[in-house]
């Protein structure tokens, strides 16, 4: 069975945590869209850690992790964290890379930090990974394959010259920076061939086979649903699909395979990034929600910026789980919520004085102002709870708000950054 975990958000909804959570039933982890701009935070028995490209299932001896033909794979960012892992004293994993995945080049990243200074206050907030110049190649068919790292040198080096062509006109003349070469290319594309070359395989064939056999296969999606290229917050969105959809081409499984939809769901919201963001709050009151959220603060887990804070917003939220096609919703870091007397939730919008509770697309929606209701609090820390009758009666009621409003079951209830942290809920 396939079974997708995905953000409903902006975001850092927890999305690494439920995998690993979920992981320990599945037989194969996949990455499917996405590089390594955004970052997972697990915390296990091995300690705390964030990883950006490789799939969440690597603590876990039993798994197959698979980067999927949709990812933008760093080979630095890969071998880094691989090496990160293996000193950390966690045992090597099995990582399996497909062959038509593509390669994050390096005049990715330098175009993405010289296209941002270029924009400067009209910038996007990217992480300067590479990964809007990136896909723009991808889908411009001037990407390399993984594959094509093992095709013969003088193919590979002349299909650098004809991409070269193009790049040096930017790097010379929009950027005023020093020309590529094919050869300073052609060298790095060597080094990663090498790399790279134990964990390149078939991940479809393998997978066609692994479905037909039966396997439980995880779909782990990077971001969150508003920030995804069609149904987000265009332009300030990534460059690939953030959707369990999109799942089914990224990793290259059947689409009618994907039986369950895990979308995750914070108690709370944060963006990282420029971007329309209903029910952000300011000053203070957004300061103590940064500090106490998450685990040890609200900071990105790839560039360490703060985040920005806001109360739950069910409109958004709501789409987020319709667009995701959600199966099931996880709702985490409820534990966070417990210092507050009241706990503000968006419930609607106001657009043009008219009160909404759809989620229009950006040029409406940078005219919302949030609808808010408050919902009384629990004041009490909620960690360590693992019946849902044990929760207090406001987080139930909380709970079943939320839950009501979504439209979709709350299966999970995560109250807490470590794994064990967790409450199911029956309604599968
Ligand atoms: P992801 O990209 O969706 O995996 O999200 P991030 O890892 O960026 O952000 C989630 C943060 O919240 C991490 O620091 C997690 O350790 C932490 N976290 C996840 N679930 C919970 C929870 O239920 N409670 C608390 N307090 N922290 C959580």
């Amino acid at each position: 069975m396939v079974k997708a975990i995905v953000g409903a958000n902006w975001g850092d909804e927890g999305k690494g945590k439920i995998t690993d959570v979920m992981a320990a039933q599945s037989d194969i982890v996949i990455r499917f869209q996405g590089g390594s701009n955004a970052g997972h935070t697990i915390i296990n028995n091995y300690g705390k850690f964030a990883l950006h490209q490789l799939p969440s299932g690597v603590f876990y001896s039993h798994i197959t992790n698979i980067i999927g033909n949709g990812v933008a794979l760093s080979v630095e960012n890969f071998i880094k964290e691989l090496t990160t892992l293996e000193e950390r004293g966690v045992p090597k994993p099995n990582i399996m890379v497909s062959n038509r995945a593509q390669i994050v080049m390096p005049y990715h990243v330098e175009l993405d930090s010289m296209e941002e200074a270029r924009l400067s206050s009209k910038s996007f907030g990217s992480t300067k990974s590479g990964i809007a110049p990136f896909y723009s190649d991808k889908y411009a068919k001037i990407g390399f394959q993984i594959n094509d790292l093992y095709d013969d040198e003088e193919s590979l080096k002349e299909k650098i010259a004809h991409v070269l062509d193009l790049k040096n006109v930017m790097y010379e003349h929009l950027y005023h920076h020093e020309k590529l070469t094919v050869d300073g290319i052609y060298a790095k594309l060597v080094e990663y061939r090498e790399l790279l070359a134990p964990y390149v395989a078939d991940t479809f064939s393998y997978l066609h086979q692994a479905v037909k056999e039966g396997k439980t296969i995880l779909l782990e999606g990077q971001l969150g649903a508003l920030k995804d290229p069609d149904f987000g917050i265009y332009p300030m969105v990534t460059s690939s699909s953030t959707l369990a959809g999109y799942g089914a081409v990224g990793a290259g499984v059947p689409p009618y395979e994907i039986k369950e939809i895990v979308t995750v769901v914070k108690a709370y919201s944060s963006a990282v990034g420029a971007g329309e963001f209903v029910s952000e709050i300011f000053g203070d009151e957004a300061d103590e929600l940064r500090r106490r959220g998450g685990d040890g603060g609200e900071f990105g887990a790839t560039t360490g910026r703060p985040r920005r804070m806001g109360w739950l917003d069910l409109v958004a939220s709501r789409y987020g789980v319709q667009v995701q096609g959600a199966t099931h919703v996880a709702l985490t870091v409820l534990d966070v919520l417990g210092y507050l007397d009241e706990i503000p939730v968006c419930v609607a919008y106001e657009l043009d004085g008219k009160r909404i509770d759809y989620f229009p697309p950006t040029a409406q929606l940078k005219h919302c102002k949030p609808v808010l209701v408050k919902l009384p609090g629990w004041k009490c820390d909620i960690r360590g709870i693992k019946k849902y009758e044990d929760l207090p009666e406001n987080t139930r009621n909380y709970i079943e708000f939320v839950e009501k409003n979504l439209g979709v079951p709350i299966w999970m209830v995560s109250n807490g950054p470590s794994r064990e942290d967790i409450i199911y809920r029956d309604c599968k």
